[in-house]
């Protein structure tokens, strides 16, 4: 018989029960408002990753040697409410068997349900936009609302966005914890970002990854690109400050027809990134 499988992300090939890191896609985006198409990220940011030597030098760290379990995606054609559900239900199971969660979007949506999956902890989101408004377009689970409803799973306090550069005039004032592009680069990033996570309680940190924080000159592939972005390097300085707290990860809003595909390796790469600095933490102990 021919062998059949799936595409995995690079080098996933522990089972559920031997893995430390779990990833899962979740090809939804039925609240995108502008350019739609990030449901076909999960398989276009998958198919990246092969583009990668799994020998990470920098870190002394082998990619193979790591034992990583990719779920698949999960599968919604109902509404969004339906579909945070859905979400919440698989993040309790990779969260409650120990293990650390990777969630490849999708819309941003997608990122309220997994916080709540966990117990006591803070979440950073890299974003252009605040993300902050209740509601949008008669929806509380709108990817417009992602921070918002990350605070009302968190506490206020205990959530920042880092890289805005975009919020509606409701945002401007409302009490979000932010740091704005602008800052960042005129200040530097180690810089402003250790101030913001001084800000947070000491408590594992979710971080949640929404592409178009990064420039669109580096990450075209994007529903609502916003000029003014942060850099690569900056969001690897930010996972490499915070790898030792980490305890999930997703990256959001790659948005393939839109891309020239350097988008979906930028999102495959910071994944990879993610493991690799968790992974050297926890030999760490
Ligand atoms: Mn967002
Ligand atoms: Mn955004």
């Amino acid at each position: 018989m021919p062998s059949r499988g799936m595409l995995r992300f690079m080098d996933a090939s522990a089972a559920f029960e031997d893995s430390r890191f779990v990833i899962f896609g979740v090809p939804f985006d039925r609240t995108t408002t502008f350019r739609s198409g990030t449901r076909f990220a999960p398989t276009t940011v998958r198919e990246a990753s092969w583009n990668f030597e799994p020998m990470m030098f920098e870190h002394g760290v082998d990619i193979q040697d790591i034992p990583l379990h990719d779920a698949g995606d999960l599968i919604e054609e109902g509404a969004v409410d339906t579909m945070v559900e859905e979400v919440e239900e698989e993040a309790r199971r990779i969260v409650s068997a120990g293990k650390f969660p990777i969630c490849i979007g999708g819309e941003h949506s997608i990122t309220p349900p997994i916080v709540k999956a966990f117990g006591e902890i803070s979440a950073i989101t890299i974003d252009a936009h605040l993300d902050y408004k209740d509601t949008y377009q008669g929806l509380k689970n709108s990817h417009g609302c992602a921070h918002k409803r990350i605070e009302d799973a968190v506490g206020k306090g205990n959530v920042f966005s880092f890289g805005v550069r975009s919020m509606a005039e409701e945002e401007v004032g409302a009490g979000a914890l932010y740091a704005d592009a602008f800052r960042v680069h005129q200040e530097g990033c180690q810089k402003v970002f250790r101030e913001m996570l001084q800000k947070l309680k000491r408590r594992p940190i979710y971080l949640s990854l929404d592409i178009d924080g990064i420039d669109p000159a580096y990450a075209p592939g994007t529903g609502t690109p916003e000029p003014f972005g942060l850099t690569p390097f900056d969001v690897r300085l930010i996972i490499n400050e915070i790898g030792d707290r980490l305890v999930g990860f997703d990256v959001v809003e790659v948005c393939p027809p839109y891309d020239n595909g350097n988008t979906s390796v930028l999102a495959a790469r910071m994944i990879k990134e993610v493991v690799a600095v968790k992974w050297k933490a926890l030999q760490k102990g």
